[in-house]
C-alpha cells in the first residue's frame, strides 16, 4: 500500500543528539532504546482520523525524529487493518462497499499525517495484501499445534495460549482483568470450544455474506488482527525489533497477543525491546471513542482552518503517556504558543540557541518529555522578545530545532 509523501526533516548538524530512553510496559521502566527498528500500529479505516489517532501518531513520530537526529537508519512499519469486524460493520450499516469505505478512509487518513507533518513510514502495508503471507505463518502454527481448529464447522483457527511460555509480560494484567479488557476489545471469552476462554482468533473461516479469501491449507476465510500485525512486522522488520507502539488501549489484549504470535513463530523473545503507549485522548470527560460518538476528526480541524502546528502543539503540552483532554483552551494556548514561537523565531537575535537545542534533546531524550522541551522553547521565545540575548544565529537554530525535533514548522 501506499505511503503519504515525506516530510521535510533537516539535520540538525549541531550540538550532540542524545540517545533516547522510552518507557516499556514489559520492564514497567524507562530504558535506553535499542536499534530502530519501530512498528506502529495503524487504524482500521472505517471513520475519518480523530484526535486520539493523531496523539499517537505524534508520539511515534518523535521517537522517530529522535533516532534519525542521532543518526539511527529507522525502519518503520505501520499497518492498516483494511479488513476486519468494524469495518464490515460500519459498511453494512452505511450500505456502503467495504472496499470504498475502506479506501476513502485511508486516503484521509495520509492526507491528515501529511498535514501533522508525521514522517511516513518506510513501509504501509494492509492487511489484504497480506493475506496470503499471513496464511502461510498461520499454517505452520497449526503443523506444530500451536494453532487448532474449532471442531464445529466454521473454519475458525485459534491460537492456544498455553503453549505461549511468556504470556502475560507485556500486560503484567491478572486473568480476571484479561478477561475484562478481551471482552470489551474484540475478543471472544464465551466462544464454546475453544483450549481456553482468552485463546485468540487466527483465522476466521468464510462466511456467507462476508469477504474471504484463499488460506491454503487453513481453507478460505481471513486473518484475525493480532496475527496481521505480528507477521506484517516480523516479515518487514525481522524476528525482534526496537520498539511497538500503539494507543494504550492496545496494551491488551492486542500487543499481548501479538508478541506471543511473534514469538511462536520466530521463537525468539522478546518479540519486541519496549512496548510503548500513547495515553487517550478526552473529551467532556470521556475517553474519545468511535462507541462513544465524542470525535474530534483532524479533518474536520482542517477544513476549519485550525493551523496543524497548532494541533501538534497542543498534543504534545502534556505527556503522552497520561490520558489527556482536548479542550478549547488547550487549543487556544497552543495556538498563541506557536504564534509567540514564530515572533521570536523571526527576531534578529536572542540569547543561546545551542543551549536550547540541547535542553530540547535532552527533555525529549527521557521519555519524550514534551513539556520540558516546550518550556524551553518558551523561556527561549520570552527573552529573545523582550530583546535579551545577542546571539544572532540564536532564531535559525531555535526553528530548526523545533522543525527537526518536534516536527513544528515555524
Ligand atoms: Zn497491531
Amino acid at each position: 500500500m501506499e505511503s503519504w509523501s515525506p516530510a521535510n526533516v533537516p539535520a540538525l548538524k549541531i550540538g550532540e543528539p542524545v540517545p533516547l530512553s522510552l518507557y516499556d510496559a514489559s520492564r514497567q521502566s524507562v530504558e535506553p532504546t535499542e536499534g530502530s527498528s519501530m512498528y506502529v500500529c495503524g487504524i482500521t479505516p472505517y471513520d475519518a482520523t480523530h484526535l486520539g489517532h493523531a496523539a499517537t501518531m505524534l508520539t511515534f513520530d518523535l521517537v522517530n525524529r529522535i533516532w534519525r537526529d542521532n543518526g539511527l537508519y529507522v525502519e518503520y512499519v505501520q499497518n492498516v487493518t483494511d479488513i476486519d469486524d468494524p469495518l464490515l460493520e460500519r459498511a453494512q450499516r452505511d450500505s456502503e462497499d467495504w472496499v470504498v469505505l475502506a479506501m476513502r478512509e485511508t486516503a484521509l487518513f495520509r492526507e491528515d499525517m501529511e498535514a501533522l507533518r508525521i514522517i511516513p513510514p518506510s513501509f504501509y502495508v494492509g492487511a489484504v495484501e497480506s493475506i496470503p503471507t499471513i496464511a502461510e505463518q498461520v499454517a505452520g502454527l497449526l503443523d506444530r499445534d500451536i494453532a487448532y481448529r474449532m471442531d464445529d464447522g466454521t473454519g475458525d483457527l485459534y491460537y492456544d495460549l498455553s503453549k505461549a511460555p511468556h504470556f502475560g509480560y507485556e500486560s503484567h494484567l491478572t486473568r480476571l482483568e484479561m478477561l475484562d479488557f478481551f471482552a470489551e476489545r474484540g475478543g471472544d471469552p464465551g466462544r464454546i470450544g475453544k483450549r481456553d476462554e482468552l485463546d485468540p482468533l487466527l483465522w476466521r473461516g468464510a462466511r456467507e455474506g462476508e469477504p474471504a479469501w484463499p488460506g491454503g491449507a487453513l481453507g478460505p476465510g481471513r486473518p484475525g488482527w493480532h496475527v496481521e500485525c505480528a507477521v506484517i512486522a516480523q516479515t518487514l522488520l525481522g524476528p525482534q525489533i526496537a520498539v511497538q507502539g500503539g494507543g494504550s488501549d492496545l496494551l491488551f489484549p492486542h500487543h499481548e497477543m501479538s508478541a506471543a504470535h511473534a514469538e511462536s513463530l520466530s521463537g525468539k523473545a522478546p518479540f519486541a525491546r519496549h512496548y510503548t503507549h500513547a495515553g487517550m485522548i478526552g473529551l467532556d470527560g470521556e475517553k474519545m471513542s468511535k462507541s462513544k460518538g465524542n470525535l474530534v476528526f483532524v479533518s474536520r480541524l482542517r477544513a476549519d482552518h485550525v493551523d496543524s502546528m497548532a494541533v501538534r502543539l497542543a498534543l504534545f503540552a502534556d505527556h503522552y503517556r497520561t490520558d489527556r483532554e482536548w479542550t478549547d483552551e488547550l487549543l487556544k494556548t497552543a495556538e498563541q504558543r506557536l504564534a509567540r514561537w514564530r515572533e521570536a523565531a523571526a527576531a534578529r537575535s536572542g540569547p543561546d540557541g545551542l543551549a536550547v537545542l540541547a535542553a530540547v534533546r535532552a527533555a525529549l531524550s527521557r521519555d519524550l518529555d514534551t513539556p520540558a522541551a516546550l518550556a524551553a522553547v518558551d523561556a527561549w521565545a520570552d527573552a529573545a522578545l523582550a530583546g535579551d540575548g545577542t546571539d544572532e544565529s540564536a532564531p535559525d537554530i531555535v526553528k530548526n530545532a523545533v522543525d527537526t525535533l518536534l516536527g513544528i514548522e515555524l
